[in-house]
């Protein structure tokens, strides 16, 4: 498509007055850290999303989606499953792929149960721990059990953290089976866009319900993409802060768990 130089400016203007924070070329206003999200913004888009991860059968989940051409954003615990350190191989094998990497607090408390520097605490041992994994600090958490409050919205906040939920729970953790699973998606309304939520830890789930709701989605003439995505954000750094790998004396023995 070709523009005389008139038309390309006032569209270069458009562009920035409407999004004069980032400067993303987004459609779609910014959105302020400390307020929940519980939809996708872009019609046509489902983002089917994995919690409480990496879990030993996350590779094989991500296999899936890169083969499938689709994407995915896993809200990632320091210490739940496994220790955080321990799944490096695969959280950067999930980064190089092009998904979503954000965050899901270092231990799964439900974050109103603590006062402020315990909940300062789980935000900051997770950061760290992507800091060293992948040099960068995710934009996105996800509350465990969804739980929020004045005081944890105000800590998010501070954090530079946007806030995210779902739209529809597979209750995949709540032990139904890959077939319940599966009516909940079916139960969804047709054209609708959709923000799901599952778990990678569970085995069924990587191996199953995650790959099904990709065919599932597409066939419903959804687009699998990231949170980001489905949400217009359309610049990198609407999801990460680029914080750089740690120095030198930063002892990776030093990166455990305990
Ligand atoms: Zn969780």
């Amino acid at each position: 498509m070709l523009f005389d130089l008139a038309t390309l400016v006032a569209i270069v203007a458009g562009v920035a007055k409407a999004s004069p924070a980032t400067g993303s070329s987004s459609q779609y206003p910014a959105i302020a850290p400390g307020t929940v999200i519980t939809q996708c913004r872009v019609p046509g888009t489902a983002a089917i999303t994995f919690d409480d991860g990496p879990h030993i059968w996350t590779s094989e989940l991500i296999d899936s989606f890169d083969n499938a051409g689709a994407k995915t954003t896993f809200f990632i615990n320091g210490n739940v499953y496994n220790c955080i350190y321990d799944m490096a191989p695969i959280i950067r094998k999930a980064y190089a792929s092009g998904h979503q990497i954000a965050s899901h607090t270092w231990s799964h408390p439900s974050l109103p149960t603590l006062n402020a520097t315990q909940q300062d605490l789980e935000i900051t041992r997770n950061n760290l721990a992507f800091k060293r994994i992948l040099g960068i600090r995710p934009k996105w958490l996800r509350p465990p059990f969804g739980d929020v409050d004045t005081l944890t919205l105000d800590r998010l906040a501070a954090h530079d953290l946007k806030v995210v939920t779902w739209s529809m729970a597979s209750d995949d953790w709540a032990g139904l089976t890959v077939e319940e699973s599966i009516a909940k998606y079916d139960a969804i309304p047709n054209g609708t866009d959709v923000l799901a939520l599952n778990h990678d830890p569970i085995q069924t789930t990587a191996t199953e319900l995650g790959p099904w709701a990709i065919q599932w989605a597409r066939d419903r003439g959804l687009k699998v993409v990231t949170l980001s995505e489905c949400l217009g954000e359309t610049s990198v750094e609407d999801k990460y802060e680029f914080v750089g790998f740690p120095d030198e004396d930063d002892d990776p023995s030093t990166w455990n768990c305990a």
